[in-house]
C-alpha cells in the first residue's frame, strides 16, 4: 500500500499517545520526535518536516489540546490535520473549460508513467464524468510512445490523434484541438515527449506547445519511487511551465514514497491524482484528508465505498456510509456489496483502506479466493431475513441449518459471523475516533 513504512511507524507512535487522559509537554516532545524521524526516514524533505513538526508542536501544547477532555486523541487530530494540509488540504478538482474542449497537457520525465496516465485519465473522465476525450500523441521522438498510446486507445476504445513522427508536436497539438472541436470531444489530453533528465530542448518544446494550445491544466506526472528526485523534477517543471497539478504514479509500490509528500509544500501545486497500479482503472483522485487518514491507520472508508459504487449513485453511497457509521450495516448490505467486490480491484488494495488494516498482518497480501466468496454468498443467502438483520439470533441449531442450506459447515458459518463482527467493531472504533470519544476508541 501507499506509504506503508511511514504508516507503520506513525501508527505505532501515535498509539502511545492516543489513550492518554493527560498529555504533558514531554509526551508531545517525544511524539513529535518520533513523527519527525518517521517522516525523515520515509524521505520527506527535511525542511518540510521541520516546518510540519513545529506546527504540530505549537498546536499540541496549545489550548485546543491541553484543555480538551481527550488530549491524546486531540493530538492525533492535530497530526492528521497537519498531514492533510501538507498534502494539499482540500481535494482539488480537475478544470472544466466553459469553451470546450478542455485541454490537458501531460508532462514529465521518460518512464514516469505519462503515457499510461494519459490513458488512465481518459478512462476516468469517461467513466466517472461521462466525458469524451481525444488522446493526442505528441512524442514524435519515440515511435514506440506513439504506438503505446494507440494501443491504449484501442484497449479503451477511444480515439487517438497522431500524425506520426515527421510533424512538429506543436502542429500536432494544434490540429488535434481543431479535430476535437469538429468532432465534439470535450477533453483533449496531450501526451508530450519526455527525457531522462530535465533539459532545455524539452522545456522549450513544452513551452511552445503551452503557448500554442493554452491548456486548462498542465499535469506533471511524477514517479513516486524516485525519492527526492521527484521533488527536484517537480520544482524544475513548475518553474519552467507553471504546472497546475501533479499526478503521483506508482504509489502502489513498496518504496518509502515520502518524497511525494513534500511536492505540494515545495511547489505549491496540488497532487491531483495518484496511480495505484499498471491497469487502466488504477488511477484515483487524490484526497489529502483521506490519504492522511490511511497513513494514520484510520482507514479510508469513503474511497472504499466510492470504489464499490462506481456504478451506483451518490445517494446510495451516502446511505451505505451512514449505515457504516451508525452500525446498522447488516448481512443484507454485506451481500449486496459482495456482488460489487469483484469489480472493485485487488483485495489487498481494498483492505489497506480499512481502519487499522495495517496492523492486521494476516490480511496483508491476502489472496482473494473465488470459492470462498461463493461460500460466503451462499451462507448469507441461507440466512432468514431476520437473521441477516440481527446476527445475534443465530444459535447453534440455526447455524446448523444455515450450514446445511449453503453446503458449508458450521465452522465456516462461525468464521463469517466472526469476521462480520470484527468488521463492525472496526467501524465502531473508527466512528468513536471521529467523534473524539474518550476511552478505548482507537486500538491498533
Ligand atoms: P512514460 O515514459 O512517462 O510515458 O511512462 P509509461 O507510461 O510508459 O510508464 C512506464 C512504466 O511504468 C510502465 O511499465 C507502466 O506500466 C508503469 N506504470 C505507470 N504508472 C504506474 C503505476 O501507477 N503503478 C505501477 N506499478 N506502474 C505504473
Amino acid at each position: 500500500m501507499a506509504f506503508e513504512g511511514l504508516a507503520d511507524r506513525l501508527q505505532s507512535t501515535i498509539k502511545k499517545i492516543t489513550g492518554k487522559g493527560k498529555v504533558s509537554e514531554q509526551d508531545v516532545k517525544e511524539m513529535t520526535r518520533e513523527v519527525r524521524l518517521a517522516l525523515l526516514e520515509a524521505d520527506v524533505n527535511f525542511k518540510v518536516v521541520k516546518d510540519l513538526i513545529n506546527r504540530i508542536k505549537e498546536r499540541a501544547v496549545g489550548q485546543e489540546v491541553m484543555e480538551s477532555l481527550t488530549p491524546g486523541q486531540q493530538v492525533i487530530k492535530v497530526v492528521k490535520e497537519e498531514l492533510t494540509d501538507l498534502m494539499g488540504g482540500e481535494q482539488s478538482k480537475i478544470a472544466v473549460s466553459d469553451r470546450p474542449p478542455t485541454v490537458i497537457m501531460m508532462v514529465g520525465l521518460q518512464g514516469a508513467g505519462k503515457t499510461t496516465t494519459t490513458g488512465k485519465l481518459a478512462n476516468l473522465l469517461r467513466k466517472k464524468y461521462n466525458r469524451s476525450p481525444l488522446l493526442v500523441a505528441c512524442d514524435v521522438y519515440r515511435p514506440a510512445a506513439i504506438k503505446q498510446l494507440e494501443t491504449l486507445g484501442e484497449q479503451l476504445d477511444m480515439p487517438v490523434f497522431s500524425l506520426g513522427t515527421e510533424v512538429s508536436p506543436i502542429d500536432i497539438a494544434k490540429q488535434a484541438i481543431d479535430k476535437a472541436k469538429n468532432e465534439h470531444h470535450d477533453y483533449v489530453i496531450i501526451d508530450t515527449a519526455g527525457r531522462l533528465h530535465v533539459d532545455t530542448d524539452l522545456m522549450d518544446e513544452l513551452q511552445q506547445i503551452k503557448s500554442t494550445v493554452v491548456p486548462d491544466e498542465i499535469f506533471l506526472v511524477v514517479d513516486s519511487m524516485t525519492g527526492q528526485d521527484a521533488v527536484n523534477v517537480a520544482e524544475s517543471f513548475n518553474e519552467q511551465l507553471d504546472i497546475s497539478g501533479v499526478v503521483l504514479t506508482k504509489l502502489d509500490g513498496d518504496t518509502r514514497g515520502g518524497a511525494a509528500l513534500s511536492i505540494k509544500a515545495v511547489t505549491g501545486k496540488p497532487i491531483k491524482f495518484a496511480g495505484m497500479g499498471e491497469k487502466l482503472d488504477q488511477l484515483e483522485a487524490f484526497h489529502p484528508e483521506r490519504m492522511a487518514s490511511r497513513i494514520l491507520g484510520m482507514g479510508d472508508v469513503l474511497s472504499l465505498i466510492e470504489k464499490a459504487q462506481t456504478s451506483v449513485n451518490e445517494k446510495q453511497a451516502k446511505e451505505l456510509e451512514e449505515k457504516m457509521r451508525t452500525m446498522s450495516f447488516t448481512f443484507d448490505d454485506f451481500l449486496e456489496q459482495m456482488g460489487q467486490v469483484r469489480k472493485m480491484g485487488p483485495l489487498d488494495e481494498l483492505i489497506s483502506m480499512l481502519p487499522g488494516a495495517n496492523k492486521m498482518k494476516g490480511l496483508k497480501n491476502a489472496q482473494i479466493d473465488e470459492k470462498q466468496i461463493v461460500h460466503v454468498e451462499a451462507i448469507i443467502q441461507s440466512m432468514t431475513k431476520k437473521e441477516r438483520q440481527d446476527p445475534s439470533l443465530m444459535n447453534a441449531s440455526r447455524k446448523k441449518r444455515i450450514a446445511k442450506g449453503s453446503g458449508t459447515n458450521v465452522s465456516q458459518v462461525n468464521r463469517l459471523l466472526k469476521q462480520f463482527d470484527d468488521m463492525k467493531k472496526m467501524m465502531k472504533q473508527m466512528t468513536n475516533m471521529q467523534k473524539g470519544k474518550k476511552g478505548k476508541g482507537m486500538k491498533f
